[in-house]
């Protein structure tokens, strides 16, 4: 499929990637999602079925499989 981003001449490949959602001041980062990723720009198309199932997971009775470190990126910081 070509990419949906005007001027785009890429396509869209099947991958897993990282996706991450931010829900208020909480982010949650899901990893090997199947998506959609252009192979020029980069843009990322997620299934519904893809979005409904993260939906589910982030309900609140699912634990995450790992808990990782969250580094906030300040410029200037260090
Ligand atoms: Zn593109």
């Amino acid at each position: 499929m070509m990419c949906s981003i005007r001027g785009c001449s890429g396509e869209y490949e099947y991958k897993r990637i990282v996706h991450t959602v931010h829900k208020g001041d909480e982010i949650f980062v899901f990893d090997h999602v199947p998506a959609e990723v252009c192979s020029v720009c980069g843009d990322t198309l997620l299934e519904p079925e893809a979005i409904g199932h993260l939906e589910a997971l982030l309900k609140p009775k699912s634990e995450p499989q790992k808990l990782i470190p969250l580094y906030n990126y300040v410029y200037g910081a260090l």
